[in-house]
């Protein structure tokens, strides 16, 4: 969205509120696996206000987005939402004449009366979204040797003692461990 803030320049309005939503592409091939596998369920959505106080310009706003992306430990399809708060200073072009490109970007530049939102927003999409997904926060994920998914199955790495010779076991275990505490009696 460009928002116009001709008004704002002329001292008329001092404060505009925003509250759109603004669709993420969803062709994110180039360079960023952090998107990979990643559904965007709903349009991300960017409230906000930009208020002038005596030629002071500052933009608050919210982004939120909810999306679908498999765990990154187990998988699992996983519903989550993402949201982020950003505060910046509103500057005419004029004013970043003589700044360099990092400092720029400290700034909402506007450029002949208008502040062109969605470019940099995407952007901060792109460099705060989380590179990991998780379907709980103890997403125990996928044995590396089985593949088993620890959360609902036992690892099968280890074969399972037949239960009719479990007791059998138990003595063979009990012995092993007799001989690991107690090296030099079985010399
Ligand atoms: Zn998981
Ligand atoms: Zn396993």
């Amino acid at each position: 969205m460009q928002l116009d803030l001709r008004d704002m320049l002329a001292g008329i309005v001092r404060m505009l509120p925003f509250d759109y939503t603004l669709t993420p592409p969803t062709d994110f091939t180039e360079g960023s696996s952090i998107f990979y596998g990643v559904t965007f369920t709903q349009p991300m959505r960017v409230a906000g206000e930009i208020t002038n106080t005596a030629g002071y310009m500052r933009m608050t706003l919210t982004l939120s987005v909810e999306f679908n992306a498999p765990c990154s430990r187990c998988l699992k399809d996983t519903s989550d939402s993402f949201s982020l708060t950003l505060e910046k200073t509103v500057v005419p072009a004029d004013v970043t004449q003589d700044m360099d490109e990092d400092t720029i970007d400290d700034y909402a530049v506007i450029e002949d009366g208008f502040l062109d939102m969605d470019e940099q927003l995407l952007d901060l999409l792109y460099m705060e979204f989380p590179s990991k997904i998780l379907c709980s926060e103890d997403c125990k994920g996928l044995c590396a040797g089985c593949g088993a998914n620890l959360n609902v199955e036992q690892c099968r790495c280890q074969p399972e003692v037949d239960p009719r010779l479990a007791p059998l076991q138990a003595i063979l275990d009990d012995l092993q461990q007799a001989e690991n505490s107690n090296p030099d009696e079985n010399e």
